[in-house]
């Protein structure tokens, strides 16, 4: 390493996960590589089963409990933390890496007041009593955006909006000044007025704070206003990775090519073409993902691609990069970037 070179905040190298299933090894994640810098936002994008959720869990050592971490590392400023004790990751989560849920309905408990839990993290993690751990809990709402922040410290998560209650999530996971942000779904719950203002506040606060952001989401609408760049993820691996206006514009892999057909252009508020205003869910595409305990030979998106040749069924293709900052894992991404269409079917 040159004595100057930049440590990105994550780095992420052939990540493997795998879960126990009666029929055998479902590999949930394979080969999956990638990095997060200081003040950027990364989204991983792809339909449910796709990995993006278990890719997720990995990067805070929660994997659920029939699965397990079966190679690659993560490496969180510069720090290997692959296969670090519970005790630690305790640590790590909350302080150094924190995670914002698609439902803080059940993420809060129902029965203590909103401020009590805000206030929780600064007595549990920094030791602080009860006066001073209000206080702080106090700021942060306000920060958030919660009118009235002091009186409604002491409301229960019920009285709360499912907008607010998603401040508050997002109150909780800035408390400890992490470095790091994983939102999985943040707004899909929410209506499309109150999720436009949750993905500004994220912006907001992760340009403030100079965080760095992974976002998880299947809409490639919420995809295009929040993210600097964009991985999308295709039967547990990265089908291709790079700046969300180039991805869009010009993918380099047939499945996001189809994502990007399959929904209406419109202008953009930030400048990138989305593919559907207002936001959007993937739509989908001819055919159905593959079983992931049985996944075909070769590249897995032969059945249903229209560039498919001989070359695609036999051999998989790793990633590769294809332009400066972008990666696809293609035999023929060239052609696809070239919007050369090859039915060879
Ligand atoms: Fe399609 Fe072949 Fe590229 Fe796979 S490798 S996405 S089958 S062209």
């Amino acid at each position: 390493m040159t004595p100057d070179a930049v440590i990105p905040l994550l780095r992420v190298d052939d990540l493997a996960v795998e879960f126990d299933t009666p029929k055998g090894p479902l590999r949930a994640v394979r080969g999956v590589s990638f990095q997060v810098d200081e003040g950027e936002t990364l989204a991983i994008v792809g339909e449910s089963g796709s990995g993006k959720s278990v890719t997720a869990q990995a990067l805070l050592g929660l994997v659920p409990p029939r699965a397990r971490v079966t190679g690659g590392r993560v490496v969180i400023e510069g720090r290997d933390v692959t296969g670090l004790p519970d005790r630690e990751w305790q640590r790590l989560r909350g302080e150094r890496i924190a995670m914002i849920f698609q439902d803080p309905l059940s993420a809060l408990n129902p029965s203590l007041t909103v401020g009590y839990q805000i206030a929780e993290m600064f007595r549990r993690h920094r030791g602080l009593g009860r006066a001073e751990s209000r206080r702080l809990a106090t700021e942060l709402m306000v920060q958030v955006g919660i009118p009235d922040a002091a009186r409604r410290l002491d409301d229960h998560p019920h009285r709360f909006s499912g907008g607010m209650r998603q401040r508050v999530m997002i109150a909780m996971a800035l408390a400890l000044d992490p470095r790091l942000l994983i939102a999985d779904e943040p707004t899909t719950a929410l209506d499309v007025t109150v999720q436009a203002q949750i993905l500004r506040l994220l912006r907001q606060r992760q340009r403030a704070e100079r965080l760095g952001m992974i976002l998880i989401s299947h809409d490639l609408g919420v995809v295009a206003r929040a993210a600097d760049r964009v991985a999308v993820m295709y039967a547990g691996r990265i089908a291709e990775v790079g700046t969300v206006a180039e991805v869009y514009e010009r993918p380099a892999h047939p499945y996001t090519l189809g994502l990007m057909r399959a929904v209406p252009a419109h202008p953009h508020t930030r400048d990138v073409p989305a593919p559907r205003d207002g936001g959007g869910p993937l739509v989908a595409i001819d055919g159905h993902p593959p079983d992931p305990t049985a996944p075909p030979a070769g590249c897995s998106f032969h059945p249903r691609c229209p560039f498919a040749r001989d070359k695609c069924r036999e051999v998989e293709p790793e990633p590769r990069e294809v332009a400066p900052g972008r990666t696809s894992a293609c035999h023929f991404a060239e052609e696809v970037m070239a919007g050369v269409h090859t039915d060879a079917r």
